[in-house]
């Protein structure tokens, strides 16, 4: 490659395969993918080496995020060592009307299950393992991961500028990318740009592609993390003495929703975001107001009133963004956060960055080796993007609008999405972790048309169904979309079969729409509503181990704690 001084004389000395902006988390996992794959790959990070990011957020991993994880990047171990392993979700809703609320016993309740999952030893073993991570040391061992592969990884490098050459694919000059280091002007030459520079959104502004969806859904955020939360049994082991902490916990009222996620015994993240039209707390003090817009939860003011913040309240005035389009035919990829946000509900942030690694990567190597990039691939990657862009943006609309005040609203939508994590159990074993299967099952969220459609569809069938919100003083709902021992022997062949997993998941759906067909025209008893709220005790469970099984159960126990945390935290296992 020739070296040329650019037009203000700063020779670009270095050339590269790709040039990744950005080695925070998305970053770093590209950087590791390309190593992998024989590209030279530099990274340009601006913080200087030390200096943690700022902005702390984004600790629960969903099954997306964790089959990438695990399968992609090879962090089984270091997830199942260092990170606080859950289970599933738990909803809290206020109930309608301004009842007075003073304990989480007070608020409507939805559940994965009745049973723990994680006593249940073939749910232990079958379930796509999920955590909640400190995200700092999680960013920092990608970073040594991306280094130990082969990246060369640069801090405190600043990238100014891109300029895309567009016949870089076909032969002629390649990109330059300029940045500064050590307060000195330098130039790069590479053949592409994978762009990960989170919310700063580089490329993506440089390139006239970045919108701000606020006419659409004006939301905000603000969070921190704790120590010193309460860890009161009487609280936390609610609804069937399930430990709430073990889930990632979504504290919801009109127009407005809190995460608690629980990380270990001194460490809590804890963020409201709401519906900047409804709520205007004062940002302008300290707190940013948090405690403000905690209060519209009172128990929550409860588990947190001895808790000490651990840094500086963090804020985001306004959530969501997009970009018009996240890869291009002159050879640029725009990942993560640098392309898009909408709300951390559902944990889709660093899930869908992970699928667009998955989608682009093939591509960037080939292109490193000489290949010309597929027009009309790229056009379809493109397409996708949009497509599931409005889906989210619509599905978070609707939630503040109507789900985040109303409970049956809110069952609904949640038991929707279990369809989409059910395609995740394809990918359980990493022996399914092939492209064909890839293509199948990880594609991005509501991505074509027909699956946007059936979205639209439900949400408008969900906004029908409002007026079923239970009146002012009617019972509260609390449910568990698998309510007792029952569902689970009934299911039992299909956890045990390597396809059956899957299917399990579907029945699981099917239960919720016989649900909802049960609240809207009272067809049928609410069964589930019935079991869920009924006084039976939690069973023990589980059919008798095979011979097999115990003696791994055995030398599981004699191996010590599985995850990490969880069992330092003083919560049963
Ligand atoms: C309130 C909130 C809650 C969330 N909760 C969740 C959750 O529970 N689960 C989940 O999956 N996701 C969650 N997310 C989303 C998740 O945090 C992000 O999707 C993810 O952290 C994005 O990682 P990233 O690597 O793309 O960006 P970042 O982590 O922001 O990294 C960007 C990097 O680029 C560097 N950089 C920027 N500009 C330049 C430049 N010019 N030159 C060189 N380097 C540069 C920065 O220093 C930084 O290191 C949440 C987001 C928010 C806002």
């Amino acid at each position: 490659m020739s070296v040329q001084p650019g037009s203000d004389g700063v020779p670009a000395t270095e050339s590269a395969d790709v040039v990744v902006i950005g080695g925070n988390l998305l970053g770093a996992m590209a950087a590791i993918m390309l190593a992998r794959r024989g590209v030279k790959t530099v990274v340009l990070e601006g913080r200087p080496e030390g200096r943690e990011q700022k902005v702390v957020v984004g600790e629960a991993i969903t099954e997306g995020s964790s089959v990438f994880l695990r399968h992609e990047i090879g962090l089984t171990d270091w997830l199942m060592k260092n990170c606080f392993r859950k289970f599933g979700f738990d909803f809290l809703t206020l109930p309608r009307g301004g009842q007075p609320v003073q304990s989480f016993e007070d608020c409507h309740e939805l559940m994965l299950s009745t049973l723990p999952l994680e006593r249940i030893p073939s749910a232990f073993r079958n379930l796509i393992p999920t955590f909640h991570v400190e995200r700092t040391s999680m960013n920092r061992h990608l970073v040594e991961m991306s280094q130990a592969e082969g990246a060369d990884y640069r801090y405190g490098a600043h990238v100014e500028h891109v300029a895309l050459n567009e016949h870089a694919q076909a032969g002629g000059q390649p990109h330059e990318v300029r940045y500064t280091r050590d307060g000195e002007a330098r130039r790069i030459r590479c053949r592409w740009v994978v762009d990960c520079s989170g919310r700063r959104t580089l490329l993506s502004r440089q390139l006239g592609l970045y919108r701000q969806v606020t006419s659409e859904l004006d939301t905000a955020s603000v969070w921190n993390r704790f120590s010193g939360v309460s860890a009161d049994p009487a609280i936390w082991r609610g609804f069937h003495g399930i430990d709430r902490r073990k889930h990632t916990v979504h504290m919801t009222g009109p127009g407005f929703w809190i995460w608690w996620i629980h990380q270990r015994e001194d460490l809590t993240s804890v963020g409201i975001s709401w519906d900047n039209e409804r709520y205007q707390p004062d940002i302008k003090t300290e707190d940013r107001g948090f405690w403000e817009m905690m209060s519209k939860f009172p128990p929550v003011l409860e588990v947190l009133r001895d808790a000490q913040a651990r840094e500086p309240y963090q804020y985001y005035a306004h959530l969501p963004y997009q970009s018009e389009r996240w890869i291009g035919e002159e050879g640029y990829t725009i990942v993560g956060d640098a392309a898009w946000f909408t709300d951390a509900l559902y944990s889709i942030g660093i899930e869908t960055g992970c699928r667009q690694l998955v989608m682009g990567i093939p591509m960037i190597v080939a292109a490193a080796r000489g290949g010309m990039p597929d027009r009309a691939e790229i056009a379809e990657l493109n397409q996708e993007f949009q497509i599931c862009q409005r889906s989210v943006l619509e599905l978070n609309r609707f939630k503040y609008k109507h789900a985040w005040g109303s409970a049956p609203t809110l069952f609904q939508t949640a038991v929707y999405e279990l369809g989409e994590i059910a395609e995740l159990y394809y990918l359980r074993n990493k022996a399914d972790w092939r492209p064909d299967e890839l293509q199948k099952h990880y594609r991005l969220q509501w991505h074509c048309p027909v699956r946007r459609q059936k979205l639209l569809d439900f949400l408008a069938a969900s906004e029908a169904a409002i007026d079923l919100e239970p009146q002012p003083g009617a019972g509260l709902m609390k449910k568990a979309l698998l309510p007792s021992r029952a569902a689970y022997t009934a299911t039992w062949p299909l956890w045990q079969t390597r396809r059956g997993l899957p299917r399990f998941f579907q029945l699981v759906r099917s239960w919720a729409y016989s649900e909802r067909l049960a609240q809207s025209r009272r067809l049928w008893p609410d069964v589930l509503g019935w079991m869920a709220t009924s006084p039976h005790a939690v069973p023990a469970f589980g059919p008798p181990l095979s011979a097999h099984q115990k003696a791994q159960t055995r030398r599981r126990e004699a191996a010590g704690p599985v995850h990490g945390h969880a069992d330092q935290s003083g919560m049963a296992p």
